[in-house]
């Protein structure tokens, strides 16, 4: 892919690979252009009144990029590096990611520019409030239904579900994911991403002949998504979790990590470095430990070409967002390692938020082996469609992954056709 540098303009990289993907699948000139435009982009500037009684204006956004399968779904960030083009390629990348796993949404993202982690509760609180009262005419159950991301969590959407409902006058739970159980959450929803990503690893390991139960595993970012990742392969799949690592560093032991020991010591010391018994790696030799499968779970921008040829795993599964540069897939690629892109290893998250708008809108709960089950059918068939199409097409699975998004946003395009 032409856009190289980690700097590059994001929605100008998710416009190149709608074009790559256009050209590989020979797609009109016309329909393309529809695939690079976002449908629809509200900025709001509000004012939020701060503890000490002044007032500070804030701008976000919402960004719905297109709502051909359904209605549209993308997180909420908070930070003070946020930009209309980082939205629209989040949302761009959303739209790619549910229809992938084929969920019946489009893609969107928002953004409020501010800092969170100098702003008080009441600050927050108040901030958010109003950021939903100002993009509420664009959101709703039926039409864009935003969950957590950076620096927003299940109180965020507490607080952004009650602005809704007041301004209804009735409960609306189905306008927002990843709220609390209490307020119809869903059951499985905070470890839906690291259990999706999981199971594909799985599917992925029978087709290339790599052995999970006894298998080694490096995990980046002992986080929610690749601490869970690293449970279930664990306990589940019989792995061996030879490497972790947080902000902080990494930890390698050859005959494997008490996960759940790491995990304990991660809750009293803040950190997975330090625990009994280990060696202490870095971040950087995490990316290279030896082992069969790595998960890139905390950062983006990770794998690139400086560290591409120096990867020991058979498997890159990518539990977060944009950790390999595509200079570096071109690498992993050539050197056959397989690797289970973001929009398919990381979807289990909006999988299951899929899943929590389904039981608010029948107002009927599943129980957790009910949503797993549903879960794992959803992330099998999903591998599955796009390993088919990597055989097909003769790429990676990354561009096997939008070509599968991609013909389905088209084919729901050209079947309701060009309004007028
Ligand atoms: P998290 O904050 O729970 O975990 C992130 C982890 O990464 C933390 O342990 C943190 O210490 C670690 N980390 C931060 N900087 C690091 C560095 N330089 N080197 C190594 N580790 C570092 O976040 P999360 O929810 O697990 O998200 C992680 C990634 O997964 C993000 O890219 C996110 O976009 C992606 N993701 C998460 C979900 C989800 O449902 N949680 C869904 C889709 C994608």
């Amino acid at each position: 892919m032409p856009n190289n540098s980690a700097t590059a303009n994001p929605f100008d990289t998710a416009k190149q690979q709608v074009d790559i993907t256009a050209k590989l699948i020979g797609l009109d000139a016309g329909l393309t252009e529809v695939l690079k435009h976002p449908k629809r982009e509200l900025t709001v500037n509000f004012p939020v009144r701060m503890d000490d009684n002044s007032y500070r204006v804030y701008t976000g956004y919402r960004v719905q990029y297109n709502m051909a399968r359904g209605p549209t779904k993308g997180g909420i960030r908070f930070h003070p590096q946020v930009t209309l083009d980082e939205v629209r390629a989040l949302a761009a990348w959303m739209t790619w990611k549910c229809a992938v796993v084929n969920i019946p949404y489009g893609g969107a993202k928002g953004g409020v520019i501010c800092d969170p982690k100098h702003m008080s509760r009441g600050e927050l609180e108040r901030l958010t409030r109003r950021y939903a009262s100002e993009i509420a005419p664009i959101i709703g159950p039926e039409m864009d239904i935003p969950a957590p991301d950076v620096y927003t969590d299940s109180q965020t959407m507490a607080w952004i579900m009650d602005t809704y409902s007041m301004l209804k006058g009735y409960s609306v739970p189905g306008v927002v994911t990843g709220k609390p159980i209490s307020l119809g959450g869903s059951q499985g929803r905070g470890e839906a991403t690291g259990r999706g990503c999981a199971y594909v690893i799985r599917e992925a390991a029978k087709d290339i002949g790599v052995k999970v139960k006894g298998g080694t595993v490096a995990v980046q970012g002992f986080g929610n998504a690749g601490s869970v990742a690293a449970n279930i392969l664990a306990e589940e799949q019989g792995a061996k979790i030879v490497a972790v690592s947080d902000s902080k560093g990494g930890i390698y032991k050859a005959d494997g990590l008490n996960v759940k020991a790491v995990e304990a010591h991660k809750a009293k010391t803040g950190s997975v470095v330090g625990f009994p018994g280990a060696k202490a790696v870095s971040n950087a030799e995490i990316l290279e430990t030896k082992a069969d499968i790595l998960i890139p779970a905390a950062l983006e921008n990770q794998i690139t070409k400086k560290n591409a040829d120096k990867i020991q795993a058979k498997i890159v599964a990518e539990a977060a967002n944009g950790p390999t540069l595509p200079e570096a897939d071109t690498i992993l690629f050539e050197r056959k390692i397989t690797v289970l892109p973001d929009v398919l290893a990381n979807a289990g998250g909006v999988t299951v938020s899929y899943f929590e708008w389904a039981q608010d809108i029948q107002g009927y709960f599943w129980d957790l082996g009910e949503v797993n089950s549903r879960l794992e059918r959803t992330m099998v068939q999903s591998y599955n469609a796009v390993h088919k199409t990597a055989g097909e097409y003769k790429v990676h699975n990354r561009t096997a992954a939008y070509v599968v998004a991609i013909q389905r946003v088209v084919d729901a395009v050209t079947l309701r056709g060009i309004y007028p």
